[in-house]
């Protein structure tokens, strides 16, 4: 999987360090994550709240990093903001509020991004194109809240110009929001089967599963 994210970064003119890996073990089990841990893989994303939790429990001597890429509820913000460093998928600002409001001053602030919903009709989880500015406006006014960027998960394609296409329209929206201390460097885009033509678009962390594990039970 390096060699496939460091193939794609040098086609796009990118440094292949600019690109994080995320290893997406939902529903793996822990001795499959603790596999790639001890080969050097540190970032980890979850999506199910009380799955996670379990695993990153039983992992705590590891060190690891740990993004929350789900959809949320509103009754699992307190879990999120204790256990994880990061969360991809806010989209609405009930949730950006109770992130920020459960998550402890001791610990540092919560990395999130803003999952945007490129296609309306496709999915309900996301804010609308709309709706972000308002949400980086409230969460750059949280404490506990760090925002790093935006995230978003197409419908899937085998068309890498269409594939591009999305990616590309998340960059521009990032780029059109961005400011002076609000730089939103991270663009968390690309999966398995689209990873290199998000890579060509600018993303920053790829969420990789299926490549990486294997098909999921
Ligand atoms: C499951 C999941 C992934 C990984 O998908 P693969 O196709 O298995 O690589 C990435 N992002 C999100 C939000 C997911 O839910």
């Amino acid at each position: 999987m390096k060699k496939r994210i460091a193939e794609a970064a040098r086609a796009a003119g990118r440094a292949p360090d600019e690109i994080t890996l995320l290893a997406v073990s939902k529903r793996h089990p822990t001795s499959a994550i603790a596999s790639l841990a001890y080969a050097g893989q540190r970032a980890f994303g979850e999506n199910y709240v009380s799955e996670a939790v379990d695993k990153i429990e039983r992992l705590a001597e590891r060190n690891l990093e740990w993004h929350f890429i789900g959809p949320i509820q509103s009754n699992k913000t307190r879990l999120i903001a204790e256990h994880f460093s990061w969360v991809h998928s806010v989209d609405r600002a009930k949730i950006l509020r109770r992130l920020d409001e459960a998550r402890s001053s001791d610990q540092p602030p919560l990395n999130c991004c803003i999952q945007v919903n490129l296609e309306q009709e496709s999915s309900k989880s996301g804010a609308s194109v709309d709706e972000v500015a308002q949400l980086v406006t409230l969460a750059d006014e949280l404490p506990n809240i760090a925002l790093r960027g935006l995230m978003c998960i197409p419908r899937p394609s085998t068309d890498q110009a269409e594939q591009r296409e999305v990616f590309g329209r998340l960059r521009e929206l990032r780029d059109s929001l961005r400011r002076p201390g609000l730089e939103l460097p991270v663009l968390s885009m690309g999966m398995s089967g689209d990873l290199e033509a998000a890579i060509a678009e600018g993303a920053t962390i790829v969420r990789v599963g299926t490549a990486l594990f294997g098909p999921r039970s």
